[in-house]
């Protein structure tokens, strides 16, 4: 299933991220060490999405439906794009799922990035009670037809009605784990200044230096800094600050 990752911290330039270190996340797209609940490899897209100069502004993004490593404009963006908050991804679809630019994380709206690694089950079916409490606006307009797509609605839909992020990707994972037990519902969510992540069917790690913190599905080096996040909690970080705390629910067991 697919390997995401965030970063906040001082510029640094995108192939810094995805490309330089020994375990990079092109290495992940070809080799990844944790597989989980199918798939093997994640060569049917990728996504980046960073924030540009000072990070003020609106999220950039980059999405294509094919392997990171067969793109040579991803590698060259990546050695000359510099920034201070990036969520990139590589994907392995679930089967029956569309391989199309738009399914390829990260999902965005204003400052907004979104990730998922992992699967809902029994898709569609499990999860039509929760889809008929949007908008239908919001369902006619999904960038894919997958489950990512969807949790992104899910989310997006309660930042859009007043929840904080740490309640919107919570709330997501414990409702959705509820309506598809067994689901894998590793949710990555930032504004360029704080990321929600949660781990919920797969591995996350992560990464503090002074002033910076990087998560990811696999550790991209072996610094002994790496610390993994345990099965059922969400990570709340800045730049300076990682916190880890339960799930407000404790969610059934990935199948
Ligand atoms: N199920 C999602 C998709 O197909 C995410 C896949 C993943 O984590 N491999 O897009």
């Amino acid at each position: 299933m697919c390997r995401h990752l965030a970063y906040l911290g001082p510029p640094v330039t995108l192939a810094e991220l995805l490309f330089e270190p020994p375990h990079s996340l092109v290495r992940q797209s070809w080799a990844p060490r944790d597989m989980r609940g199918g798939g093997t490899i994640n060569a049917d897209g990728f996504g980046v999405g960073w924030y540009p100069g000072e990070g003020e502004g609106e999220p950039v993004r980059y999405r294509r439906a094919q392997p990171i490593w067969s793109d040579p404009t991803i590698a060259q963006l990546a050695a000359v794009t510099r920034s201070a908050a990036v969520v990139a991804a590589v994907r392995s679809a679930t089967v029956g799922m569309a391989v199309l630019d738009g399914a390829a994380a990260p999902f965005a709206e204003g400052r907004w990035l979104f990730s998922h690694n992992g699967v809902v089950r029994g898709w569609p079916d499990a999860v039509v009670p929760l889809a008929a409490g949007l908008p239908v606006r919001d369902l006619l307009t999904l960038d894919a037809t997958t489950d990512s797509a969807l949790l992104w609605a899910l989310v997006r839909h309660r930042l859009r009605t007043g929840a904080d992020p740490v309640e919107a990707v919570g709330r997501t994972v414990t409702d959705v784990a509820a309506a598809a037990p067994g689901s894998r519902l590793n949710l990555l969510l930032t504004d360029g200044h704080r990321v929600v992540a949660s781990v919920a069917g797969h591995a996350l790690s992560v990464r503090e230096t002074p002033g910076s913190v990087l998560l990811a599905s696999e550790p991209h080096d072996d610094d002994p800094g790496w610390r993994s996040v345990p099965e059922g909690h969400l990570v709340v970080a800045t730049a300076g600050e990682v916190r880890v705390r339960p799930l407000p629910t404790p969610v059934s067991r990935a199948g």
